[in-house]
């Protein structure tokens, strides 16, 4: 992972509506534009005054304070005179010279007359002006994915526009003689598509829409034709191809990309499943991912590769994952990559092992929600989400 860290640069910083902004990464630190409260509220409904009037209240002998005309939200704010209290909604502006608001249900009032039967304290049911944000304080600090909370707080602090990462251009594509694409039945050898909507779908919920290819069938000069088209004009700054990467005679991934001045960077990884999975940079700077054709590799590569990858570009750390102990043995020398399913019983994780972890087996993907990653000869054990949204 380190190795893919190392070999992608951060996207350009743009513009984009507060509104639009979901799930972006920030590029720089955002900073309030606006005191948030803009100004002293009222936080209920009920009236304003100042706490001072009502010292000397008590029940035998209560304070009788005028009612001035009602403060509501919205409106310019009211006029108040001492010794006097005005009716406000929450949200009001608090008038000048008032410091505390008696909520209604406290209070008795008789015509314009309001009865306090003991002393106030200040400051109570008061919002003060810039007691959440003030405007120019720093509010976010930059590489911060913006969730929907996010989008409310940077618009109560009166922010419209925020300078956030580019998005990657992604191209993708699977190959295979045998692959069917449609839904038509199998003749001779042949299975469905599974990786060209899977990836999609696994780079679409994390935020990102890739423009995906027809199939290449296993020739070099498919595979030239579709790296080519990918390489060129608007260039995908991220080539996705699956299957071919193995050592089979009709694996042309790595010669072909050779052929094109690639620089491999790796070509195997002591992982299961996944080892083939190759990453390389084309001469025009495109990195090239060459997944493995079995889907459930094609998975893990895509999850824990490329998201890597597009974390790096966005100026995103790596993904630490959670540790446990782990409840597998580890493998000597692989990096294991499990397909497994995490409840919770009395607030404790419980992790199931699925059944069917073979690289082709699907199934287990039906009910997993984690994959459980367990490093060569050693106790590191983390669950990572499956589908590696942020
Ligand atoms: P390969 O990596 O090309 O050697 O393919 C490994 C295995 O994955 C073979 O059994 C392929 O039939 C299968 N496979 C390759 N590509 C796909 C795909 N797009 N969808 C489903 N299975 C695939
Ligand atoms: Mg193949």
């Amino acid at each position: 992972m380190v190795l893919v860290r190392t070999r992608c640069d951060t996207l350009p910083a743009m513009p984009v509506r507060l509104s639009d902004s979901l799930g972006r990464v920030t590029a720089e630190p955002v900073y309030a534009v606006a005191d948030y409260p803009l100004y002293d509220v009222a936080a209920m409904d009920g009236f304003a005054l100042s706490a001072c009037d009502t010292a000397e209240a008590s029940p035998r002998a209560p304070i009788v304070l005028p009612l001035a005309l009602p403060a509501f939200a919205g409106a310019p704010p009211a006029a108040w005179r001492a010794g006097g209290a005005v009716p406000i909604s929450t949200g009001a502006r608090l008038p000048s010279g008032c410091d505390t608001v008696i909520p209604r249900e406290r209070t008795r009032t008789d015509g314009g007359r309001l009865i306090v039967a003991e002393p106030q304290p200040s400051d109570r049911n008061v919002r003060r002006r810039g007691e959440d944000a003030l405007a120019g304080e720093k509010v976010l600090e930059a590489a911060t994915v913006i969730t929907p909370a996010a989008i409310g707080a940077l618009a109560s602090y009166g922010l419209a526009d925020l300078s956030v990462r580019a998005l990657p251009r992604i191209a993708l594509f699977a190959t295979g003689d045998e692959l069917i694409v449609g839904t038509g039945n199998p003749t001779g050898g042949g299975i469905f598509d599974a990786n060209t909507p899977m990836v999609a779908a696994l780079l679409a919920r994390a935020g990102f829409a890739p423009v995906t290819y027809p199939v290449a069938r296993d020739t070099p000069t498919q595979l030239h034709d579709h790296i080519a088209a990918a390489a060129e004009g608007d260039a995908a700054q991220i080539i996705i191809s699956t299957g071919g990467v193995s050592v089979g005679d009709r694996d042309h991934v790595g010669e072909v990309l050779r052929a094109h001045g690639a620089t491999c960077h790796f070509h195997g990884v002591s992982m299961r499943p996944g080892k083939p999975v190759l990453f390389a940079t084309l001469p025009n700077g495109s990195i090239y991912f060459g997944l493995p054709g079995n889907p459930v590799a094609a998975l893990v590569g895509a999850r824990f590769f490329v998201l890597e990858a597009i974390h790096t570009m966005l100026g995103l750390p790596p993904e630490a994952g959670i540790h446990i102990a782990s409840p597998v043995a580890a493998h000597p020398t692989a990096t294991l990559f499990l397909k497994v399913r995490v409840d919770y019983r009395d607030g404790l994780p419980i992790v199931d092992i699925l059944d069917g972890q073979q690289s082709h087996r699907m199934r287990p993907l039906l009910t997993a929600n984690a994959w459980l990653v367990v490093a060569p000869a050693g106790a590191d054990a983390r669950l990572f989400p499956l589908d590696g949204t942020f």
